[in-house]
């Protein structure tokens, strides 16, 4: 039998990488060497004391599964502190930061490149998950699920173009690429792109310094269905926006279907042409609402049924009652529950959710004597609480505080809201990204680290942050 090797040892750092939560991985995992192994047991260097009962204390059976991943027989890791880790050549040790980016940017190259429909375009349609019959449907997204189904059934005849409009995780892309794989499906030679709208300012971008803007219309010419996600994003790129006009005019003229997202109504796309703003509203435009207590439980049973995850009916009540922001929050918890389960074996119950609830600070509503207990002593300030109090702290609205814009006068009280949800109440940058208008994790991170920065030089910031912080009791 083969015994585990160094190119063992790398995928499996790859997979712990998966597994573990980032912030845990970037604190704990940071070198390995390959002291000792045979086909049943593993002896890992590692840089430290302190790393070592960190491993092995807190990560030992993921790491294990890690490991058995690529080479099922191993039963036992341990862990060594390896002296000379830091002066071994390259060849001999994981660098697991190194590793991760690595593989990070591996997934982003395979994810962007997509399926070529029309040559030179590529569809960003990733994931059969995304179906209209798997959408889960309720009062507030009853209109959007049906003009969905309709515009499937006949694509250009009937609501055109589809506008459907709501907040973050709620299922807007979930309509789109599910009518998108619907369509492609029934209607097999109809050319159908899903494209993101900073896909869509990319490809004009580079086809401007290439000078091929023709070509790229001519590209979007002979495309039968065009879904464009999250137009929003066309906010104070006029030329793109004008690019954009004219492929709708040219689609939209012969009779192809078009179906867009965005965060907000047309009208309310104040930061579009006028011109493109309307051609938004010539179709239909609908509501993706945020789904009510029904709904977000039978959501939640659906997604549990799709992994095989045998979810207690008081546990699902529990959770559909607490977590009523979005969907994508509902599906976050529903995976770290598989996730205790499968590698600590332990098992859902209203007591261990209410506790995991209070540490993403969702502060649970139903007042179950035992879990309200735990809960009073864990969390007191919720995400909206330290939202609100820094918005009237410095007088910003809030609308204002999550949005977009880049005025000087409300960068550094969104950078506090940022880095308060990140150090006092331990939101990941994902989920702070998803709060402040879906912005991409690595502009949180940023704009967490700039306020260290300033925080550095300017006591009054300090300051400031300090009277938030007592306001919160944080
Ligand atoms: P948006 O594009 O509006 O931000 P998404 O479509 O990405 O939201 O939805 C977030 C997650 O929630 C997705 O995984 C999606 O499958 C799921 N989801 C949202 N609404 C529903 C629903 N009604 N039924 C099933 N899944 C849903
Ligand atoms: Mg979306």
């Amino acid at each position: 039998m083969s015994s585990f090797d160094f190119t063992h040892l790398e995928k499996s750092v790859i997979e712990m990488s998966k597994i573990i939560r980032k912030p845990d991985f970037l604190t704990y995992f940071k070198k390995f060497s390959l002291v000792d192994a045979t086909n049943s047991q593993v002896t890992l260097g590692v840089l430290s004391a302190f790393h070592k009962d960190n491993l092995s204390k807190k990560f030992y059976s993921e790491i294990k599964q890690a490991i058995k991943t690529e080479l099922p027989s191993v039963e036992l890791v341990d862990f060594v502190v390896d002296d000379r880790i830091e002066i071994r050549p390259e060849t001999e040790v994981v660098d697991c930061r190194m590793l991760l980016k690595k593989s990070e940017k591996q997934t982003k190259k395979e994810q962007v490149q997509g399926v070529e429909v029309v040559q030179g375009i590529n569809s960003r349609i990733i994931s059969d998950r995304y179906q209209l019959s798997n959408f889960i449907v309720g009062p507030s997204t009853q209109l959007a699920h049906a003009a969905c189904e309709a515009v499937a059934r006949k694509p250009g005849a009937s609501y055109n173009p589809l506008y459907l409009y709501g907040n973050v995780g709620l299922g807007k892309t979930h309509l789109l690429q599910g009518t998108a794989n619907a369509i492609r499906s029934k209607y097999k030679n109809l050319r159908v792109v899903y494209t993101t709208t900073d896909k869509f300012i990319t490809d004009y971008v580079s086809s401007v310094k290439s000078h091929s803007v023709d070509k790229l219309q001519d590209k979007f010419r002979q495309v039968d269905v065009l879904v464009l996600d999250d137009v929003q994003f066309l906010a104070g790129k006029k030329q793109t926006q004008e690019a954009l006009y004219n492929i709708f005019n040219i689609l939209y003229e012969a009779g192809k279907q078009i179906i867009l997202s965005g965060d907000r109504p047309p009208k309310e796309l104040t930061e579009l042409e006028a011109r493109l703003q309307s051609r938004f509203e010539w179709g239909i435009t609908v509501d993706v609402g945020a789904p009510d207590y029904e709904t977000r439980l039978a959501i939640l049973q659906e997604k549990a049924r799709a992994r095989e995850f045998l979810l207690p009916q008081d546990v699902a009540e529990f959770i559909a009652e607490n977590v009523t922001e979005n969907v994508r929050e509902i599906e976050g918890v529903l995976n770290q529950v598989i996730a205790e389960y499968d590698l600590r074996g332990t098992p859902p119950t209203v007591e261990n959710i209410a506790m995991r609830l209070s540490k993403l600070a969702i502060t649970p509503l139903t007042a179950s004597t035992t879990t309200s207990r735990t809960l009073r002593s864990t969390t007191t300030c919720s995400y909206e609480d330290l939202i609100q109090t820094v918005s009237l702290h410095f007088g910003v609205e809030i609308r204002t505080l999550l949005s977009e814009d880049r005025r000087k006068e409300n960068m550094i009280p969104r950078q506090v809201a940022m880095y308060l949800l990140k150090n006092r109440l331990n939101f990941t940058y994902e989920r702070i990204g998803n709060i402040f208008s879906g912005r991409n994790h690595t502009a949180v991170m940023y704009s967490c680290k700039k306020l260290e920065q300033i925080m550095k030089k300017d006591q009054q910031v300090v300051h400031e942050l300090n009277i938030i912080r007592d306001k919160l009791g944080i």
